[in-house]
């Protein structure tokens, strides 16, 4: 089950952000999760709530976002997102494509909440 090794790899980059802004508690997360990982959100969910329990974020609301795989090609330029793992450029039919995006592991928004306030960082 990677997505344990991906909680704990999320959870200590939020224990960080959490130290660096002298956060009380965190309520709020929203991940970016690239398709091509392969995750099922609700066991990062899961996963994660468990690695962050006793922390600085326990208790806090998980937000998986997918993020679909997109492609360019290489031969008339055109961008797509990749739809039951087929490669093939849709405009011009060629094999020939550069991945773009679909491994990314990004934590777009932390809510949290210091001593006298609430607060988002990026
Ligand atoms: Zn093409």
């Amino acid at each position: 089950m990677h997505e344990t090794f991906m909680a704990q790899q999320i959870a200590a980059e939020l224990i960080r952000l959490a130290e660096q802004h002298k956060a009380t508690r965190l309520t709020r997360v929203v991940l970016k999760v690239g398709a091509m990982r392969q995750v099922v959100p609700e066991l990062l969910n899961f996963a994660l709530a468990a690695v962050m329990k006793d922390t600085v974020g326990d208790g806090a609301q998980f937000v998986v976002e997918p993020v679909p795989p997109r492609c360019r090609c290489r031969k008339c330029a055109a961008e797509f997102e990749v739809e039951r793992w087929s490669y093939l450029c849709p405009s011009c039919g060629s094999g020939d494509v550069a991945g773009l995006t679909g491994d990314e592991l990004i934590i777009e928004t932390v809510t949290f909440e210091t001593d006298d306030e609430e607060k988002e960082a990026e």
